[in-house]
């Protein structure tokens, strides 16, 4: 009998054993699909470049994650002040959009202003928990139409008017009407939103930080997929075997662990069915010769079948050897679809040297896709009523839902870090 069996060792199982380690409780077993740790926070190399499972940034707005992160990493972390952009009508913006309009073409920046204005002074959409009314109200009809609605349609892969608007104060930056304005006349200065600073490992690529934190702990073990959960006999089948245990914590997709939980009462059944997500395609890619400034870029055009292009050689000098560059370019799909990614390819690559990222006659050094089967818990009319049945259903049964998958919320990597360390310290008591 195990007192805590965690699955999945990515970045949420690792800081939960490493809290439960600091605690100096030994009594826990993290089980793990893989053959490595990490999950998403995990790096790899290929031809002397180091790419990530496309690119793992950390954005921290909390002290106690701030020392964490000191005593894991040391001195080997980089701070950034981002530098993010958005190509729009061929004009390189700063990110966000919606309050750096300026450089783009002057009727285009009035019918923004003007609906703004409108949208402002009227005050005329209610039901604000829909995405789309929520985006209208704080931006207007022009920005919502030109760029958020078909940006977020190309990220969600999703109909966007049965989305709400749950996950938006942390992740859209919030407008008041005097920066829309302001930035449509000038070139401002000033950083908006959650991310406006990171850090980044100086070697090793973001999965430097799961690296420090499997160095603490000791109980993992590997090529262990949970095949099937047994609520009322608290037991795992996973890698062959089988695991008693005290406590279940599951970092592993939600959905995941509902496809595997036997007998669920019928509504939790149809709790689980609710829950929806899209799939991501990534392109890590390295060429020869520089790429132009900047650290990630936004795509809402249709003639641009990526939502976003991260250049992965500007995190680190240690992510790319002299004189080459490295990206990650993002596609989202629904989880049906398949793309045809030697078509993609040769398409991005050219429109990156159309764009400027690629000099003409730079060569592919490295063109290797990643698929991301579960990347964005989408937050539909249902998601709310559904993900808290399963999460009260399950902690009543002694199982606790953890991280972005586990929990299944639009959430990163700080929020994984705290998360872990307050079930570390509550699991006892629960
Ligand atoms: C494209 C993308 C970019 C992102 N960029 C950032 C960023 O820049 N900054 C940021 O802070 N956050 C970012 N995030 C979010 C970040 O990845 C997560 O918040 C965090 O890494 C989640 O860690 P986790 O351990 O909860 O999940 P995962 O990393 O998914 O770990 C889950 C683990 O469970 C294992 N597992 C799965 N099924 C089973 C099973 N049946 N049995 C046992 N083990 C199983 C998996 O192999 C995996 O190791 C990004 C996410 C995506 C998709």
């Amino acid at each position: 009998m195990t007192k805590t069996l965690i699955l999945g060792g990515g970045l949420s199982g690792l800081a939960l054993a490493y809290n439960l380690e600091e605690k100096k409780d030994k009594d826990y077993l993290i089980l793990e699909a893989a053959k490595k740790a990490g999950g998403l926070c995990a790096s790899y190399t290929k031809d002397g470049f180091i790419f990530d499972y496309s690119g793992h940034l950390l954005h921290i707005a909390n002290k106690q994650t701030l020392k964490l992160l000191q005593k894991l990493l040391g001195k080997n972390v980089l701070h950034h002040k981002r530098r993010a952009y958005v190509y729009f009508h061929g004009v390189k913006l700063p990110f966000p959009f919606q309050n750096n309009l300026y450089g783009l073409d002057d009727k285009f920046i009035s019918e923004c202003v003007k609906a703004a204005l409108i949208a402002y002074k009227e005050k005329d959409i209610k039901d604000t928990q829909l995405f789309k009314n929520w985006a209208l109200a704080q931006y207007g009809q022009a920005i919502c139409k030109h760029f958020l609605f078909p940006y977020n349609q190309k990220l969600w892969q999703f109909d966007l008017n049965k989305m709400t608007s749950d996950w938006c104060g942390a992740f859209i930056p919030k407008t008041a009407l005097e920066d829309i304005i302001k930035g449509a006349y000038t070139r401002r200065k000033k950083d908006f939103g959650y991310n406006a600073n990171f850090f980044y490992p100086k070697t090793g690529g973001a999965g430097a930080l799961a690296d420090a934190l499997l160095s603490k702990i000791s109980n993992i073990k590997y090529s262990s997929k949970a095949t099937s959960l047994d609520i009322e006999n608290k037991t795992v089948h996973a890698g062959g075997k089988s695991y008693k245990y005290n406590k279940l914590v599951s970092t592993m997709p939600l959905t995941e662990l509902g496809k595997i939980t036997k007998k669920l009462p019928p509504q939790i059944l149809k709790d689980f069915k609710a829950l929806k997500h899209n799939s991501l395609y990534v392109l890590n890619l390295a060429v020869s010769g520089e790429t132009k400034d900047g650290h990630w870029y936004y795509f809402a055009e249709d003639k641009y079948p990526f939502f976003r292009v991260g250049v992965q050689s500007s995190f680190s000098p240690n992510n790319a050897p002299k004189n080459t560059s490295s990206f990650y370019i993002e596609f989202a799909f629904t989880p049906a679809q398949k793309p045809n990614t030697k078509e993609l390819e040769k398409q991005t690559i050219a429109l990156l040297r159309e764009l400027g990222f690629i000099e003409q006659d730079s060569k592919v050094l490295v063109a290797h896709w990643l698929k991301i089967p579960v990347a964005y818990p989408i937050y539909d009319t249902k998601y709310a009523q559904a993900q808290k049945n399963i999460i009260d259903y399950m902690k009543a049964k002694g199982i606790y839902l953890l991280g972005r998958y586990g929990a299944w919320e639009y959430s990163f990597m700080e929020k994984s870090l705290l998360d872990a360390k307050a079930l570390a310290e509550s699991l006892e008591n629960l």
